[in-house]
């Protein structure tokens, strides 16, 4: 996978000064926080662990953040693993069987999980406990070990890949949509801040507006501006100095980057605006299908510049026009011609 700077999925060292503590510093998402505020008072009123959480939504939007905001809040430790790190059934239930009452599990990635270990993941969701088979040959004998009442918080970047008996093993799901602008630069002030930079209003507003509805991206180009402000300007994030920084980062008026161009101009270009299928579009930008899927299409498509067909991706109207093209509408042909 090529890196980019607008690549949310970009594995950085997790930046512990601009990580929201508590529900109150997360900014956005206000239904799921709602709720969350409700289902976390009900749980430490009964003194019960927390049901299990799935959060689904793009890379970036605040999954792992809030899995830890969760432990905050509820004033127990959070345990993590990774969808495709645990590879035995006998891993997971070594994870398992350490935890303590009403501690958290965080698993990333959770679609990734091999069958044998989702299926020890059934009923330790469900019943607390797992099967352990003791000796091997015909006198191997099958036992229920109980474990602590835990809570799993499981996040993806594809919540349809999730199957059926998992999903349904969650008794809260919850699915992050992009952030807005005005969110977004209340998140880019308060970075800021964090960060020791002063950032004009209109500076702030300009990035949140190009960073792709992304916290993570966000954060990850206010730092290369304020490399920009303070190398070749006067250290203040100001509009100018945004402006002139997300330039050179490549970064365009709407927020997409040189990847983001190329998907479109190759719809728009290669296959004729298209329909064109997933693979062939992967192949053709050098890109696995996956994260095109899971990275670069879901804001494309969110803000109307792909849309995604039975046949394949087109590109639509405003996808054209932002690359200045024009809007040719379907030739019609002789055969047609003659009804
Ligand atoms: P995900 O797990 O969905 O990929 P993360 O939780 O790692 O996303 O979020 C990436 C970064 O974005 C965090 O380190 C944090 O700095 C910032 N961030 C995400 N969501 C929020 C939010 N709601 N409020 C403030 N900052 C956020």
């Amino acid at each position: 996978m090529t890196t980019r700077v607008v690549d949310p999925d970009l594995v950085e060292p997790v930046d512990p000064a601009l990580r929201p503590r508590n529900l109150d510093e997360y900014i956005g998402q206000e239904r799921i926080k709602d709720n969350l505020r409700v289902y976390i008072r009900a749980a430490l009123q009964r003194g019960e662990a927390l049901d299990h959480v799935l959060l689904s939504g793009p890379p970036g939007l605040g999954k792992t953040s809030l899995a830890y905001i969760l432990g905050e809040e509820l004033g127990v430790e959070v345990r993590t693993a990774s969808g495709p790190t645990i590879e035995r059934g006998g891993d997971l239930a070594a994870i398992l069987n350490n935890m303590e009452d009403r501690e958290i599990l965080f698993i990333d990635e959770i679609h990734r999980l091999n069958r044998a270990v989702e299926e020890v993941l059934y009923p330790a969701m469900e019943d607390f406990e797992i099967d352990v088979v003791l000796g091997t040959g015909p006198g191997a004998q099958s036992v229920k070990l109980p474990l602590r009442r835990f809570t799993l918080v499981g996040a993806t970047t594809r919540s349809g890949l999730l199957t059926a008996p998992l999903r349904a093993r969650f008794g809260i799901q919850a699915t992050m949509d992009f952030y807005s602008p005005a969110e977004l630069r209340e998140i880019i002030t308060r970075s800021a801040g964090r960060l020791g930079v002063e950032i004009k209003p209109e500076g702030a507003l300009e990035l949140a507006r190009r960073s792709r509805g992304t916290p993570r991206i966000a954060n990850r180009l206010l730092k290369r501006i304020r490399d920009f402000a303070q190398v070749e300007s006067d250290g203040t994030i100001g509009l100018d100095i945004t402006r002139k920084a997300l330039t050179r980062l490549q970064v365009d008026e709407q927020g997409l980057d040189k990847m983001d161009t190329r998907l479109l101009r190759t719809i728009a270009e290669k296959f004729d605006g298209g329909p064109v299928g997933l693979s062939n579009l992967a192949a053709a930008v050098g890109e696995e299908t996956d994260t095109i899927e899971e990275v670069y299409e879901p804001y494309l498509i969110r803000h109307g510049f792909v849309q995604r067909t039975s046949r394949g991706r087109i590109i639509t109207r405003r996808g054209l026009a932002h690359l200045g093209l024009a809007f040719a509408p379907p030739t019609v042909t002789e055969q047609e011609e003659l009804f």
